[in-house]
Protein backbone atom coordinates (compact mmCIF):
# COMPACT_ATOMS: atom_id res chain seq x y z
CA UNK A 1 0.00 0.00 0.00
CA UNK A 2 1.20 3.37 -0.97
CA UNK A 3 1.90 6.01 2.24
CA UNK A 4 0.35 9.28 1.92
CA UNK A 5 2.95 12.09 1.07
CA UNK A 6 3.22 15.59 2.15
CA UNK A 7 3.30 16.74 -1.24
CA UNK A 8 -0.12 18.85 -2.71
CA UNK A 9 -0.80 18.19 -5.94
CA UNK A 10 -1.67 21.21 -8.38
CA UNK A 11 -2.37 21.51 -12.00
CA UNK A 12 0.85 22.04 -12.90
CA UNK A 13 2.63 18.87 -11.11
CA UNK A 14 2.85 16.11 -13.27
CA UNK A 15 5.62 14.68 -11.90
CA UNK A 16 4.91 11.04 -12.33
CA UNK A 17 7.15 9.72 -9.51
CA UNK A 18 5.27 11.27 -6.55
CA UNK A 19 3.91 8.18 -6.03
CA UNK A 20 6.94 6.36 -6.55
CA UNK A 21 5.79 3.85 -8.60
CA UNK A 22 6.98 2.97 -12.20
CA UNK A 23 3.60 2.77 -14.55
CA UNK A 24 1.17 4.50 -12.07
CA UNK A 25 0.79 8.01 -10.97
CA UNK A 26 -1.05 10.63 -9.70
CA UNK A 27 -2.33 13.71 -12.13
CA UNK A 28 -4.48 17.00 -10.55
CA UNK A 29 -5.94 17.04 -13.78
CA UNK A 30 -7.92 20.30 -15.13
CA UNK A 31 -8.96 18.00 -17.84
CA UNK A 32 -10.53 15.56 -15.57
CA UNK A 33 -11.25 18.26 -12.58
CA UNK A 34 -10.34 16.06 -9.93
CA UNK A 35 -7.60 13.59 -9.81
CA UNK A 36 -6.91 11.56 -12.85
CA UNK A 37 -4.82 8.17 -12.07
CA UNK A 38 -2.23 7.96 -14.56
CA UNK A 39 -1.36 5.02 -16.65
CA UNK A 40 2.27 4.89 -18.18
CA UNK A 41 3.55 2.16 -20.62
CA UNK A 42 6.11 4.18 -21.39
CA UNK A 43 8.58 4.60 -18.71
CA UNK A 44 11.08 4.73 -21.11
CA UNK A 45 9.50 8.50 -22.34
CA UNK A 46 9.76 6.71 -25.96
CA UNK A 47 7.16 7.92 -28.17
CA UNK A 48 6.63 7.43 -32.09
CA UNK A 49 5.72 11.52 -32.55
CA UNK A 50 7.98 14.15 -31.32
CA UNK A 51 4.94 17.12 -30.75
CA UNK A 52 6.21 20.70 -30.37
CA UNK A 53 4.59 21.09 -27.03
CA UNK A 54 5.30 17.60 -25.74
CA UNK A 55 5.40 18.19 -21.89
CA UNK A 56 7.44 14.80 -21.70
CA UNK A 57 11.40 15.29 -20.73
CA UNK A 58 14.06 13.54 -22.03
CA UNK A 59 11.73 12.57 -25.16
CA UNK A 60 12.82 9.43 -27.33
CA UNK A 61 11.58 8.14 -30.70
CA UNK A 62 10.32 4.82 -30.30
CA UNK A 63 7.70 2.52 -28.41
CA UNK A 64 6.60 1.18 -25.16
CA UNK A 65 8.99 -1.12 -23.37
CA UNK A 66 8.00 -4.90 -22.33
CA UNK A 67 5.36 -4.28 -19.74
CA UNK A 68 5.52 -5.97 -16.28
CA UNK A 69 1.67 -6.57 -15.77
CA UNK A 70 2.34 -8.14 -12.55
CA UNK A 71 4.09 -5.21 -11.25
CA UNK A 72 1.45 -2.72 -13.13
CA UNK A 73 -1.34 -4.84 -11.31
CA UNK A 74 0.37 -4.65 -7.55
CA UNK A 75 0.84 -0.55 -8.57
CA UNK A 76 -2.29 0.21 -9.60
CA UNK A 77 -4.61 -1.85 -6.77
CA UNK A 78 -2.25 -0.69 -4.16
CA UNK A 79 -2.69 3.04 -5.28
CA UNK A 80 -6.39 2.55 -5.84
CA UNK A 81 -6.48 1.04 -2.17
CA UNK A 82 -4.82 4.02 -0.92
CA UNK A 83 -7.21 6.39 -2.68
CA UNK A 84 -10.57 4.75 -2.63
CA UNK A 85 -10.05 3.20 1.15
CA UNK A 86 -7.22 4.75 2.50
CA UNK A 87 -6.67 8.78 3.44
CA UNK A 88 -4.56 9.89 0.34
CA UNK A 89 -6.96 11.82 -0.94
CA UNK A 90 -6.92 13.43 2.20
CA UNK A 91 -2.98 13.97 2.40
CA UNK A 92 -2.27 14.96 -1.19
CA UNK A 93 -4.94 16.12 -3.01
CA UNK A 94 -6.52 20.00 -1.76
CA UNK A 95 -10.34 20.16 -0.79
CA UNK A 96 -12.55 20.09 -3.28
CA UNK A 97 -10.55 17.75 -5.82
CA UNK A 98 -10.68 14.70 -3.38
CA UNK A 99 -12.05 13.00 -5.81
CA UNK A 100 -11.09 10.28 -8.43
CA UNK A 101 -12.03 11.42 -11.97
CA UNK A 102 -10.85 8.51 -14.38
CA UNK A 103 -8.14 6.28 -14.74
CA UNK A 104 -5.81 7.16 -17.87
CA UNK A 105 -3.47 5.59 -20.08
CA UNK A 106 -1.67 8.76 -20.26
CA UNK A 107 1.64 8.22 -20.16
CA UNK A 108 5.09 9.60 -21.16
CA UNK A 109 4.70 8.35 -24.96
CA UNK A 110 2.14 6.23 -27.23
CA UNK A 111 0.37 3.59 -24.83
CA UNK A 112 -1.15 1.86 -27.93
CA UNK A 113 2.42 0.66 -28.75
CA UNK A 114 2.61 -1.71 -25.65
CA UNK A 115 2.83 -5.17 -27.23
CA UNK A 116 0.19 -5.99 -24.34
CA UNK A 117 -2.17 -3.11 -24.57
CA UNK A 118 -5.02 -4.97 -24.85
CA UNK A 119 -4.56 -7.04 -22.10
CA UNK A 120 -3.59 -4.09 -20.03
CA UNK A 121 -7.02 -2.47 -20.81
CA UNK A 122 -8.55 -5.93 -19.75
CA UNK A 123 -6.38 -5.63 -16.09
CA UNK A 124 -7.68 -2.13 -15.83
CA UNK A 125 -11.40 -3.07 -16.41
CA UNK A 126 -11.05 -6.07 -14.39
CA UNK A 127 -9.66 -3.37 -11.12
CA UNK A 128 -12.19 -0.90 -11.90
CA UNK A 129 -14.53 -3.31 -11.29
CA UNK A 130 -12.92 -4.55 -7.86
CA UNK A 131 -12.98 -1.07 -6.75
CA UNK A 132 -16.76 -0.66 -7.56
CA UNK A 133 -15.24 2.42 -8.91
CA UNK A 134 -18.44 2.37 -11.91
CA UNK A 135 -19.54 4.79 -14.76
CA UNK A 136 -18.56 8.19 -13.16
CA UNK A 137 -15.10 7.13 -13.04
CA UNK A 138 -14.13 6.44 -16.80
CA UNK A 139 -11.25 4.74 -18.19
CA UNK A 140 -9.64 6.51 -20.97
CA UNK A 141 -7.06 6.33 -23.68
CA UNK A 142 -5.19 9.22 -24.81
CA UNK A 143 -3.38 8.29 -28.25
CA UNK A 144 -2.15 10.14 -30.99
CA UNK A 145 -3.93 7.03 -33.01
CA UNK A 146 -1.52 6.60 -35.04
CA UNK A 147 -1.16 2.52 -34.33
CA UNK A 148 -5.28 2.23 -34.61
CA UNK A 149 -4.57 0.23 -38.19
CA UNK A 150 -3.17 -2.89 -36.09
CA UNK A 151 -5.27 -4.95 -34.94
CA UNK A 152 -3.88 -5.94 -31.83
CA UNK A 153 -4.43 -1.80 -30.64
CA UNK A 154 -8.59 -2.36 -32.19
CA UNK A 155 -9.23 -5.29 -29.78
CA UNK A 156 -7.70 -2.88 -27.44
CA UNK A 157 -10.05 0.02 -28.61
CA UNK A 158 -12.66 -2.50 -28.54
CA UNK A 159 -12.09 -3.79 -25.05
CA UNK A 160 -12.22 -0.37 -23.72
CA UNK A 161 -15.40 0.22 -25.16
CA UNK A 162 -17.03 -3.03 -23.49
CA UNK A 163 -15.31 -1.53 -19.95
CA UNK A 164 -17.50 1.72 -20.87
CA UNK A 165 -14.39 3.78 -21.70
CA UNK A 166 -13.61 6.08 -24.20
CA UNK A 167 -10.77 7.55 -26.58
CA UNK A 168 -9.22 11.02 -27.12
CA UNK A 169 -7.73 11.09 -29.98
CA UNK A 170 -5.17 13.58 -31.08
CA UNK A 171 -5.58 15.92 -34.63
CA UNK A 172 -3.60 19.06 -34.25
CA UNK A 173 -3.59 19.63 -37.86
CA UNK A 174 -4.82 18.80 -41.60
CA UNK A 175 -1.99 19.60 -43.98
CA UNK A 176 0.99 17.44 -44.09
CA UNK A 177 3.08 20.69 -43.09
CA UNK A 178 1.56 21.65 -40.15
CA UNK A 179 1.76 18.30 -38.95
CA UNK A 180 5.12 17.69 -39.29
CA UNK A 181 5.97 20.39 -37.86
CA UNK A 182 3.51 20.15 -34.56
CA UNK A 183 3.36 16.53 -34.40
CA UNK A 184 7.38 16.13 -35.58
CA UNK A 185 5.63 13.34 -38.01
CA UNK A 186 4.98 13.00 -41.61
CA UNK A 187 1.26 11.67 -41.94
CA UNK A 188 -1.51 11.66 -45.10
CA UNK A 189 -4.47 14.00 -43.56
CA UNK A 190 -7.09 11.29 -45.09
CA UNK A 191 -5.33 8.44 -43.14
CA UNK A 192 -5.82 10.32 -40.01
CA UNK A 193 -9.19 10.26 -41.04
CA UNK A 194 -8.87 6.96 -41.62
CA UNK A 195 -7.92 6.25 -38.15
CA UNK A 196 -9.90 8.47 -36.50
CA UNK A 197 -13.41 6.49 -38.34
CA UNK A 198 -12.07 3.25 -37.49
CA UNK A 199 -11.30 4.34 -33.42
CA UNK A 200 -14.88 5.98 -33.28
CA UNK A 201 -16.88 2.98 -34.81
CA UNK A 202 -14.76 1.07 -31.93
CA UNK A 203 -14.95 3.17 -29.20
CA UNK A 204 -17.18 6.49 -28.15
CA UNK A 205 -14.10 8.91 -29.34
CA UNK A 206 -13.11 12.49 -28.74
CA UNK A 207 -10.68 14.23 -30.62
CA UNK A 208 -8.09 15.74 -28.59
CA UNK A 209 -6.78 19.37 -30.09
CA UNK A 210 -3.63 21.64 -28.84
CA UNK A 211 -3.65 24.83 -30.89
CA UNK A 212 -1.40 27.76 -30.02
CA UNK A 213 1.30 30.70 -31.87
CA UNK A 214 3.89 29.53 -33.91
CA UNK A 215 6.69 32.33 -34.02
CA UNK A 216 3.65 34.64 -32.65
CA UNK A 217 1.64 33.72 -35.71
CA UNK A 218 -2.21 32.81 -35.30
CA UNK A 219 -3.16 29.06 -36.39
CA UNK A 220 -3.67 30.17 -40.47
CA UNK A 221 -7.26 29.96 -41.80
CA UNK A 222 -6.62 27.21 -44.59
CA UNK A 223 -4.84 25.30 -41.58
CA UNK A 224 -8.22 25.60 -39.83
CA UNK A 225 -9.64 24.68 -43.22
CA UNK A 226 -7.89 21.57 -43.60
CA UNK A 227 -8.39 20.42 -39.87
CA UNK A 228 -11.78 20.87 -40.19
CA UNK A 229 -11.65 18.63 -43.60
CA UNK A 230 -9.87 15.75 -41.04
CA UNK A 231 -12.45 16.11 -38.60
CA UNK A 232 -15.55 15.89 -41.78
CA UNK A 233 -13.45 13.50 -43.59
CA UNK A 234 -14.05 11.03 -40.19
CA UNK A 235 -17.37 11.61 -40.24
CA UNK A 236 -18.63 14.38 -37.54
CA UNK A 237 -21.28 12.34 -36.67
CA UNK A 238 -19.45 9.47 -35.55
CA UNK A 239 -17.65 12.00 -33.25
CA UNK A 240 -18.48 12.70 -29.36
CA UNK A 241 -17.15 16.38 -29.71
CA UNK A 242 -13.68 18.02 -29.57
CA UNK A 243 -11.76 18.89 -26.42
CA UNK A 244 -9.73 22.24 -27.94
CA UNK A 245 -6.67 23.12 -25.47
CA UNK A 246 -4.37 25.97 -25.57
CA UNK A 247 -0.83 25.25 -23.73
CA UNK A 248 -1.04 25.74 -20.03
CA UNK A 249 2.13 23.79 -19.34
CA UNK A 250 5.66 24.52 -21.13
CA UNK A 251 6.84 22.28 -23.68
CA UNK A 252 10.17 20.16 -22.52
CA UNK A 253 10.67 19.63 -25.96
CA UNK A 254 13.52 22.65 -28.32
CA UNK A 255 10.59 23.53 -30.37
CA UNK A 256 9.39 25.38 -27.28
CA UNK A 257 10.85 28.49 -27.94
CA UNK A 258 8.27 28.65 -31.15
CA UNK A 259 5.27 28.62 -28.70
CA UNK A 260 3.17 30.93 -27.47
CA UNK A 261 -0.12 30.75 -26.09
CA UNK A 262 -3.36 31.74 -27.93
CA UNK A 263 -5.82 33.53 -25.71
CA UNK A 264 -9.12 32.50 -24.35
CA UNK A 265 -10.88 34.67 -27.40
CA UNK A 266 -8.51 33.37 -29.93
CA UNK A 267 -9.39 29.79 -28.98
CA UNK A 268 -12.72 30.41 -28.63
CA UNK A 269 -13.58 31.61 -32.17
CA UNK A 270 -12.07 28.76 -33.49
CA UNK A 271 -14.14 26.40 -31.68
CA UNK A 272 -16.92 28.26 -32.76
CA UNK A 273 -15.45 27.30 -36.72
CA UNK A 274 -15.62 23.83 -35.39
CA UNK A 275 -19.05 24.08 -33.82
CA UNK A 276 -20.63 25.27 -36.87
CA UNK A 277 -19.36 21.83 -38.49
CA UNK A 278 -21.74 20.24 -35.45
CA UNK A 279 -19.78 18.99 -33.30
CA UNK A 280 -19.59 19.59 -29.36
CA UNK A 281 -16.17 21.81 -28.49
CA UNK A 282 -14.99 21.86 -24.59
CA UNK A 283 -12.14 24.46 -24.07
CA UNK A 284 -9.69 24.53 -21.65
CA UNK A 285 -7.07 27.67 -22.53
S1 LIG B 1 1.96 11.99 -28.87
FE1 LIG B 1 1.91 12.64 -26.72
S2 LIG B 1 3.74 11.68 -25.76
FE2 LIG B 1 3.99 11.55 -27.99
S3 LIG B 1 5.22 13.35 -28.49
FE3 LIG B 1 3.04 13.93 -28.75
S4 LIG B 1 2.42 14.84 -26.78
FE4 LIG B 1 4.36 13.70 -26.43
Amino acid sequence: MISPTTATLTVHDHNRELAGLTYVYPVLSRRAGGVSIGINLNPNNACNWHCAYCQVPDLVRGKAPEIDTGRLEGELRGFLHALVKGDWLRHNAPEGARTIRDIAFSGNGEPTSAESFPEIVDLVARLHDEFDLGGDVPIRLITNGSLMAQPRVQEGVARLARAGGEVWFKVDGGEADAIERINGVRLAPDAISRHLALCASLCPTWVQTCMFRWDGALPAAHEIDAYLDVLMGAGVESLQGVLLYGIARESMQPEAAHLSALSSAELEAIAERIRKKGLTVRVSP
